[in-house]
């Protein structure tokens, strides 16, 4: 029998990165998946990226994941959000030609080395002395590995809803997974219920355009991955439309026949993306809700309305569609439903997405309480890093903390807090957002993954060679330098205070940009223009950075102060009952992490340094 180093199971967004990031990382790799004509669908919407997400997927990149290059060949309408607020909080985002982006990825997973692909149903797991030793799929074969990834989405146990009607099923026209479940809870997992929604999807040639707001892409399409030069694919528009009073009616009137509202659906849906019937409820004095009309594809008659997703029966789905401007005559070729699925407390699995209870084992995507692609291939990214490490036997762990990368604020919530609904990712959560841009990714990761053996040689050599461009730019604008009187001569007016600056120093006031100090110095239009973007972007946040140095430098000091695996609360003496069942459910891993415990005090936080420094 072929044995693997590592197995991923499930080729969503999370099956995706792991299956790369492990075979990247040398670890010989099956991917096993129900099937291969799925692998890296979009179970929901048709898009990628957004606030938070898009920092999410410029990580990935960074660390030379796939799902940036793929959106790049697949995106049908790139915009910048937020792009009237400064770089930290802008984010990406592209609309999916979805036959598209499911065929490039499967291109390159099935060119990629170290890669194998088996087309099956994994039922069960193999596991002896708590390790794991590979799985068994529904005809009972086996398959061994030293580690395997399970990104099983919401496929455990998945139920959907269409108001009293309930089918099982991972998705529409997807088989659910019963098998493993149950052989997770016998070793010990904590399993719960969570709760996601779909809108409908409505033929396009039904829809009233011509009365619609239009909303059209960035011009020229800024693409996601540093790789890409340019988009090349042809780009559309998509539309706006509102719900009114009259369809929330019918939805009010129907609340009977709601899933949601009558107890059939018992797990917690995803709070900032609610369902329409939930909004109505949620923002009752909201007269009306905005509903982006979202082409699926470039030549799909389906479009995706955006807003709406519900799990009314279907006959109220259609009579409220018809509410809607622009909707009046849309037919609908697929209705709105809700799924329910089991996932795992987060706080199961350490850092490095491996799970506490069984070795080998790692989680990531949804089945761990995320929602989104994003978050999910972001993950899978790092489990997919760590399992290929461990199965190789080499001693690194792939860890990034919170002042790393928002897929490390995303981790650290998830194995400190756990979740009760699913989780996503917005700028918010990130205490360093101001330093974890869009932008800067590459500078923050790149070097972490080449230095764990997960980035390409030609990423390296991409990478190396920007950075050494980057550099000697930055000398030569710290070189250059001119007092006020110069500068005022060149039209740059600024404080007549007699002091010299350099051209980096002028670059970090809001008030002058790059085409300003080139103006002065004529030699800085030699500089490539993602260089000067670069170099401006830096320029305005240095002062900010010098300030959080010593925060940044603070917290990484408790996050290298590591809490032994075997540790025993009950030894420290001076602790509640309460702050030991804490610290217990989510054994963090270092004293960093133990102090972001809600309830853990500092008291108590200083108890467990004084004992971890004295073992
Ligand atoms: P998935 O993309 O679900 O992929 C799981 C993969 O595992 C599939 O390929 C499946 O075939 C395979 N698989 C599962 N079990 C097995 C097994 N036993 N053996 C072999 N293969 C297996 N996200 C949002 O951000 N917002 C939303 O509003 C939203 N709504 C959604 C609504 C619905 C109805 C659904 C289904 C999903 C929704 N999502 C939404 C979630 C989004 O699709 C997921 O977050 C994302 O796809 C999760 O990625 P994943 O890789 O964890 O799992």
């Amino acid at each position: 029998m072929i044995e693997y180093d590592v197995i991923v199971v499930g080729g969503g967004h999370a099956g995706c990165e792991a299956a790369a990031a492990s075979a990247r990382t040398g670890a010989k790799t099956a991917l096993i998946t129900h099937k291969k004509s799925t692998i890296g669908e979009m179970s929901c919407n048709p898009a990628i990226g957004g606030l938070g997400k898009g920092h999410i997927v410029r990580e990935i990149d960074a660390l030379d994941g796939l799902m940036a290059k793929v959106i790049d060949k697949a995106g049908i309408q790139f915009r910048v959000l937020n792009k009237s607020k400064g770089p930290a909080v802008q984010g990406p985002r592209a609309q999916a030609d979805r036959d598209l982006y499911k065929a490039e990825m499967q291109r390159i997973l099935n060119n990629y080395n170290n890669l194998y692909i088996i087309e099956t149903a994994v039922e069960d797991l193999i596991i002896k002395s708590g390790k794991i030793k590979g799985v068994v799929d529904k005809n009972g074969d086996k398959y061994n590995s030293k580690a395997v990834i399970l990104t099983t989405g919401t496929f455990l146990n998945g139920v959907m809803h269409i108001g009293t009607e309930t089918k099982e099923g991972g998705r529409v026209n997807d088989p659910t997974c019963k098998g493993l479940t149950p052989s997770l809870q016998g070793v010990g997992f904590n399993i719960d219920r969570l709760k996601t929604g779909t809108p409908c999807r409505i033929q396009r040639d039904t829809i009233n355009w011509d009365i619609l707001e239009e909303q059209k892409g960035d011009i020229p399409p800024v693409p996601f991955s540093y790789m890409t030069k340019e988009v090349t694919t042809p780009q559309i528009s998509c539309a706006i439309t509102y719900t009114n009073e009259e369809g929330h009616k019918i939805l009010r009137e129907n609340f009977d026949r709601a899933p949601l509202f009558t107890g059939q659906i018992e797990g917690v849906g995803p709070r900032y993306c609610p369902s329409i019937e939930d909004k109505i409820t949620r923002f009752a004095d909201k007269e009306r809700h905005q509903v982006f009309l979202e082409p699926e594809g470039l030549n799909s008659n389906l479009v995706y309305p955006n807003g709406i997703s519900t799990s009314l029966p279907v006959d109220v789905q259609e009579k409220f569609l018809k509410t809607i401007p622009g909707l009046e005559n849309a037919i609908m070729t697929q209705p709105a439903y809700a799924i329910e699925y089991d996932f795992i407390d987060p706080r199961e699995v350490k850092a490095t997405l491996e799970t506490k209870k069984i070795k080998g084992l790692f989680l990531a995507g949804q089945i761990i309480g995320t929602t989104g692609y994003e978050e999910a291939g972001g993950l899978g990214l790092i489990a997919g890093v760590n399992a290929s490490l461990k199965s190789q036997e080499i001693d690194k762990k792939f860890i990034l903390d919170r002042s790393d990368a928002y897929i490390g604020v995303m981790i650290d919530d998830l194995i400190t807090k756990g979740t009760k609904e699913p989780y996503r990712m917005f700028t918010s959560r990130a205490e360093y957002r101001l330093v974890l841009r869009a932008d800067n990714a590459d500078q923050r990761l790149t070097k972490k993954g080449e230095e764990v053996g997960c980035i390409s040689p030609e990423r390296v050599e991409f990478f190396h060679q920007k950075m050494k461009i980057l550099i000697e730019s930055k000398v030569m604008l710290n070189s250059l330098n001119a007092t006020p009187n110069e500068l005022s001569k060149k039209g740059i007016e600024i404080n007549k205070d007699g002091k010299r600056r350099t051209a980096f120093d002028l670059l970090t006031f809001a008030s002058i940009s790059f085409n300003d100090i080139e103006s002065v110095w004529s030699e800085l239009k030699e500089i490539p223009a993602e260089i000067k973007n670069q170099i401006e972007i830096d320029a305005k946040y240095s002062g900010y950075l010098k300030r959080i140095e010593a925060d940044i430098k603070a917290f990484k000091k408790d996050e290298a102060l590591e809490i032994p695996d075997n540790i025993n609360y009950f030894d420290i003496g001076s602790l509640s009952n309460e702050i030991i069942q804490k610290l217990e459910q989510a054994r963090p891993s270092t004293i960093g992490m133990a102090s972001r415990i809600s309830g853990v005090t500092p008291a108590a936080i200083i108890a467990l340094l004084r004992y971890v420094k004295k073992q």
